[in-house]
Order: C-alpha cells, then sequence, then structure tokens
C-alpha cells in the first residue's frame, strides 16, 4: 500500500476488543504502515467500536463522527470502523457517516489489509460483514502488541447462551474455541518476546472446548501452564454456571496461574436472575465462591452488577444489596440497565425510572467501597509479588504494577523494573489502589504474596515484617 504509511486505532470495550485491535495493528504493519500516536496524523484511522452499554455505544459513534468530518482537512485517507458496532449496524453506518470508507465485521477481521488496498485501489466504499456464525480465526498471525508485560490470548470469540439483557451473542455470533496448539503455539511466542504474563480471552472463556483434541479449557490452562517463561496466567471473562471443579483445582495447583477470577454475577434475586437466563440462583452463586475460597484461600474475586433491569422490584433490588454484603467481592464493576436493541430484554417494558436506578447504583457504589476498602485494608504490612507494567499515570516518578491477585500497586523504583517481577511491601491501602515500597528486586527466595503458593502454604496472610 505505498500511497498509505501510518495508521491509528482507537479502541472502545473490552480486553478482546483491545486485542482485536492488536491484531488489526498486527496486519497494518505486516503492509509497512507505521503506527502514529494521534488519530489526526495517521493515512488510515480504525474505531473499533463497542456496543455492549448504550454510554459506550454514544462514544464511539460521537468519535467517528468527529473523525469523519475533519477527514476533509486531515491526512486520513481511509476511516474504518470495527467491532460490534460494525457488525451490528454495517451498511447503514456508510448510509449514516459519508465520510466513513470501510466497515468491517466483527469475523471480517482478518481481511482488513485487503479491504484496505480494495478501498484504495477502486476507490469504493466497502461494507465486510460476514455471516455471525463463520469460523473467525487466522491462525497465529503477527500481532503488534500495546502492554509491554501483558500478552493478550483470545482463546475463543462468541457465546452461546444469550442471556437477555446482553448484545454479545447478537454482535459476536457463536462459541468457536481456538486449537490448544494454537494457543500454545502464540504463547510460546510472547514468552520468546518476553512477556512474563497471558491473559486468555473469551467472552465467556471458561466454556471453552477444542473439540479434536477434548480439551476444556482447565485443560488448555494445564498446557500454557507449561510454557517455559510465562510466570502468570490470567483468563477473562467466566461464567459461573461454567466454574467447574476441574477448572477451581486447575487454578489451585497451576503455579502460573493468579488467583483471581471475574465472576459476573449481574443480580442478586432469583426472579431477576431466572429473566436475565444467567442458569443460576443466589444460593448456587454463593456456594460456587464458598468453593473457590476454600480451595484458593488467597483468591481475589471481581463481579458485574446491573441494577434497574426491566420489573425489578425494590425486594429484588434488596436481594443484590444482600448478596453483596454476604459475596464480599474485591471489587465490582456496577450499571444501570440500558435496553439494547435486538436483545430479548429490550423487548420488555424499561420500567425502572432513571432517578431510582441512579438511586439503587450509588447504593450499591457506596457497599462496594466499604467492602473493597476493608479487603485491601488486609493486606497492609505484607510483602507482594508485583509484575511491574508500567510507569504510573499519576507520577512518572512512579511505577505501577499488580499481585497476582490483580490488585494495582504504585511504588518509588527504575524504570528497568518494567516486567520484573519485584517484592514490594504494602504501606498504605485504598479501595482500588495500593501503595508501597520495594524490598527486592526480581525472584525472591521466599514466597511472600497473600496465602503463599500451591503446597498448602495459603492458609495465612504473609507478613514478614520488614
Ligand atoms: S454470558 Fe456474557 S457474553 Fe454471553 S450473553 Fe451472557 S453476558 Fe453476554
Amino acid at each position: 500500500m505505498p500511497s498509505l504509511r501510518s495508521y491509528h486505532i482507537v479502541t472502545y470495550g473490552c480486553q478482546m476488543n483491545d486485542n482485536d485491535s492488536e491484531i488489526m495493528a498486527g496486519i497494518l504493519e505486516s503492509k509497512g504502515l507505521e503506527y502514529v500516536p494521534s488519530a489526526e496524523d495517521a493515512d488510515v484511522v480504525v474505531v473499533n467500536t463497542c456496543v455492549v452499554r448504550e454510554g459506550a455505544e454514544e462514544r464511539a459513534l460521537g468519535r467517528v463522527a468527529n473523525l469523519a468530518s475533519a477527514k476533509k482537512r486531515g491526512n486520513c485517507k481511509v476511516l474504518a470502523i470495527s467491532g460490534c458496532m460494525a457488525q451490528k449496524d454495517g451498511e447503514h453506518l456508510l448510509k449514516l457517516l459519508p465520510n466513513v470508507d470501510l466497515v468491517i465485521g466483527t469475523r471480517d477481521l482478518f481481511k482488513l489489509g485487503e479491504l484496505i488496498e480494495h478501498v484504495v485501489v477502486s476507490g469504493e466504499r466497502v461494507v465486510a460483514v460476514e455471516d455471525i456464525d463463520k469460523p473467525v480465526f487466522g491462525g497465529v498471525q503477527p500481532v503488534r502488541r500495546f502492554s509491554q508485560v501483558r500478552g493478550l490470548v483470545t482463546v475463543m470469540y462468541g457465546c452461546n447462551n444469550f442471556c437477555t439483557f446482553c448484545i454479545v451473542p447478537h454482535t459476536r455470533g457463536r462459541e468457536v474455541s481456538r486449537p490448544v496448539a494454537e494457543v500454545v503455539e502464540e504463547v510460546r511466542r510472547l514468552a520468546d518476546e518476553g512477556y512474563s504474563e497471558v491473559v486468555l480471552l473469551g467472552q465467556n472463556v471458561n466454556s471453552y472446548y477444542d473439540k479434536e483434541k477434548r480439551a476444556n479449557f482447565a485443560d488448555l490452562l494445564a498446557a500454557v501452564n507449561e510454557v517455559a517463561g510465562i510466570k502468570r496466567i490470567r483468563f477473562v471473562t467466566s461464567h459461573p454456571k461454567d466454574c467447574t471443579r476441574q477448572l477451581i483445582e486447575a487454578i489451585a495447583t497451576l503455579d502460573k496461574v493468579c488467583e483471581s477470577i471475574h465472576l459476573p454475577v449481574q443480580a442478586g434475586s432469583n426472579r431477576v436472575l431466572r429473566r436475565m437466563k444467567r442458569f443460576y440462583t443466589k444460593e448456587e452463586y454463593l456456594n460456587l465462591l464458598s468453593s473457590l475460597r476454600e480451595r484458593v484461600p488467597a483468591i481475589a474475586i471481581t463481579t458485574d452488577i446491573i441494577v434497574g433491569f426491566p420489573d425489578e422490584t425494590e425486594q429484588d433490588f434488596e436481594e443484590t444489596y444482600d448478596l453483596m454484603e454476604r459475596a464480599r467481592w474485591d471489587s465490582a464493576f456496577m450499571f444501570m440497565y440500558s435496553p439494547r436493541p435486538g436483545t430479548k430484554a429490550a423487548e420488555w417494558i424499561d420500567s425502572v425510572p432513571l432517578e431510582e436506578k441512579k438511586r439503587r447504583l450509588q447504593r450499591c457504589i457506596t457497599l462496594q467501597e466499604r467492602i473493597s476498602t476493608e479487603i485491601n485494608a488486609q493486606l497492609l504490612g505484607t510483602v507482594q509479588s508485583v509484575l511491574v507494567e508500567s510507569v504510573s499515570k499519576k507520577s512518572e516518578a512512579q511505577l505501577m504494577g499488580r499481585t497476582r491477585s490483580d490488585k494495582a500497586v504504585v511504588f518509588t523504583g527504575p524504570t528497568s523494573l518494567i516486567g520484573q517481577e519485584v517484592n514490594v511491601r504494602i504501606t498504605e491501602t485504598f479501595a482500588h489502589t495500593l501503595r508501597g515500597v520495594l524490598v527486592s528486586r526480581g525472584e525472591s527466595s521466599f514466597d511472600a504474596r497473600v496465602g503463599s503458593d500451591k503446597n498448602g502454604r495459603r492458609e495465612t496472610i504473609v507478613k514478614l515484617g520488614i
């Protein structure tokens, strides 16, 4: 593509979208384009969109509209929309935004290079939104990673669950899992490039299944755990109904699998959970938390909560509030329900008034802040193994890293530590972050994370009193 030299990608939404953007960046770089940090300076701009909530969709559409009107005056030669909005609205986006050149669906991602070439050569505007259920993976591709430390690896696409509030199965299609060997090969490449941590991604990651190898998600974790050089394995997002005993055992026994899990509950009322089509009850969810905490005492558990689902009564909401007090999640992403056209719940009356949704949300936020503060306060004085990710956003003199339980820690240290596991003593705790001081660099002879190791030393918080 000789006339095109540079590209920029704007990404909205989840880590799967982040990884899709990395794959698209890899494709563009393999065609000779260079990344530039500003969309205004790029020849090719891709806006990778999210429609999972109304706010995200409006933000993405606003950004595309701004870029489309700026295109006349700027460098941009090709403006493309990808992701869930592209899949959902296809052709309509070309009509709505005359300066958009390319709309590329979620399963057409790997054709980005040839589609841009076609746009440039033919001058045509193109919509490439194929069948939502066709296979999606393009093998192990060259990927342009945006993190130096944390490698994202999509292991499955799509979701078969059709929760009544969720647009994902309509924009990402049915579940398709990559073969174990292909995932392991990508993780090996990451290890060769110096990555310490991998995050295995899927909309419903724990229903992963490689039919040929008859390997489920726990088997995949075991295979990735064997890759030399990788120190930490995370995964997201897990459905409670697919959180099996075998998966709990994998978290408990595989040394690289971190002690954290995101386990969206969505609501605490069994009536609402049924209407959401979540396939578990409040009691079953609490039992699952007990099993996880019993087997992996150091585990940090996070969740998603929706308030104001259609027909959610005050009593239903109180059930959610009660569940929050009993579950005591480390943190929670909390949202007001907004109807997503095309979903089952969007056919129902959005009966809870906005003011009431806001009131319920605020109560949840206040409660969760208290619980997160209390849980994190237990880490005061402990020494945590922290994988250093970057310079802190707030101060260039400080570094930011994460504990194995995925808690952000800010401390002072040289940038040469980025990518290394270091030991940090926690000196201050807040609801969302920890502060600490560097105790030792690199590998240590002791494992000082909360709950310790895989050999039964998990039961207590290790206080070294340094
Ligand atoms: S399991 Fe997750 S991705 Fe799938 S439909 Fe439900 S909320 Fe959406």
